[in-house]
């Protein structure tokens, strides 16, 4: 057995991709499974944003490109940040990442020393907590319910701050509860942060454009915030690009030359044909991502209808991304056949296996009450999925 490192050996797997593959080999074997456990929209990139990679493909882009990207692109992106979030970063402050996943990571492991604590509001996503501790940072997990739609109070965050807090994580609109914070609650989180000198906040936003509450908030925009704030973006959720892996951020300029030189040494730059869809995306036609964000709508009441005859379930209205993360404690100590539904990750395991749909447990997100299923998938397919969820969820005792 190969003496792997501590690093590996102690790291979780992630949940999301660990329940998407366990769907994908179920698949091969012949199983009828629905996959509501990845979060990825269903849809096509749009046609335009294609045909730029295509032309890059074609004109020669095929080189290395700086490390932080290339400087039209990132303009490009600084006008974005301008022009939707009122932010202004030149683009020697932003870096492009392969995916928000790589830009959250990067600016951990700038912004971490061992030991440090790192505040993570939950639920959170999946990944935050992992990242923390590969920075060998402290993750610091405070906890929300439904009845305050899963957002923390101002108090609640100025309690769990001490001398050794670093850092805080979070997403708006949220992976995995779809909660939106509005400008006033970031305003009065910022209240407390700003009592604090050396205390950033790493702003995820990549559900920014999958919000049903209208204007969306960025917190490096509330005053004061943003010597202190990391904001992340990317195009997989709103542009339908997951796999093509583009993720950015904003930062401070001392922040943004420190995620530059750790990429240097990581992964040298992103993907030179994404990065030149970037433009694109941002500054082509709007209309797909409008077609997408209606769709999304639509999906949510639909689940939401459809949940409502599921008594055992207690959920909040999702206000953003693709998810609902409902409480399932009600059939916690129940069972059918061999399957005892111990907890929510027993509960996973029975969906999958019995009811053919593949969720992912909250244990993951930080709230082992709770289970969640991505919407991000077509009205036939979600209607068949609830359907299922509703007659194995029936069957317990
Ligand atoms: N943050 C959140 C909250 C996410 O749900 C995801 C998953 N896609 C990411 C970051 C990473 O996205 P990307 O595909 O850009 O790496
Ligand atoms: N972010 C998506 C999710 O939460 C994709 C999987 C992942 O990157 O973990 O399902």
């Amino acid at each position: 057995m190969t003496a792997l490192s501590h690093r590996i050996t102690a790291l979780d797997e992630s949940a999301t991709i660990k329940m998407a593959q366990l769907s994908r080999d179920l698949k091969a074997k012949g199983h009828d499974i629905i996959d509501l456990s990845l979060g990825e929209p269903d849809f096509d990139t749009p046609e335009h944003i294609r045909e730029a990679a295509k032309l890059a493909i074609d004109t020669g882009y095929s080189h290395y490109t700086p490390v932080a990207g290339y400087p039209d692109v990132r303009q490009a992106i600084s006008r974005k940040f301008e022009r939707e979030n009122g932010l202004r970063y030149d683009a020697a402050q932003i870096v492009i990442s392969n995916g928000a996943k790589q830009s959250i990571i990067n600016t951990v492991l700038c912004l971490v020393n061992p030991g440090d604590e790192v505040i993570l509001p939950a639920p959170y996503w999946v990944s935050y907590k992992a990242m923390v501790q590969l920075a060998e940072g402290e993750p610091v997990v405070l906890s929300t319910t439904i009845s305050s739609d899963f957002k923390i109070t101002p108090e609640q965050l100025q309690a769990a701050i001490t001398p050794k807090t670093k850092l805080m994580i979070f997403s708006s609109p949220c992976n995995p509860t779809g909660s939106v914070y509005t400008r006033s609650e970031l305003e009065a989180l910022a209240a407390v942060i700003l009592q604090y000198p050396d205390l950033y906040v790493i702003s995820d936003e990549i559900y920014e454009h999958i919000n049903f509450m209208g204007k969306h908030a960025s917190m490096a925009s509330v005053s004061g915030m943003y010597e202190r704030t990391i904001t992340v973006n990317g195009l997989s959720k709103a542009y339908a690009m997951t796999g093509w892996r583009l993720g950015y951020l904003g930062a401070p300029l001392d922040v943004a030359k420190a995620v530059d030189k750790m990429q240097g040494q990581y992964t040298s730059a992103a993907n030179s044909i994404t990065q030149r869809a970037v433009i694109a995306a941002l500054e082509g036609s709007e209309e797909p991502l409008r077609n997408m964000q209606a769709a999304f709508l639509q999906r949510r009441d639909l689940v939401l209808s459809l949940l409502k005859h599921i008594d055992g379930l207690k959920y909040n209205i999702p206000q953003g991304a693709f998810y609902f993360f409902p409480d399932v404690t009600a059939y916690f100590g129940r069972s059918f056949g061999h399957h005892q539904i111990t907890d929510a990750d027993a509960l996973c395991m029975y969906l999958i296996e019995i009811g053919g749909v593949s969720v992912v447990t909250g244990s993951a997100f930080g709230d082992p009450n709770c289970i969640r299923l991505s919407y991000a998938t077509s009205e036939e397919v979600l209607k068949e999925a609830i359907r299922r969820m509703e007659k194995a969820l029936e069957q317990l005792t």
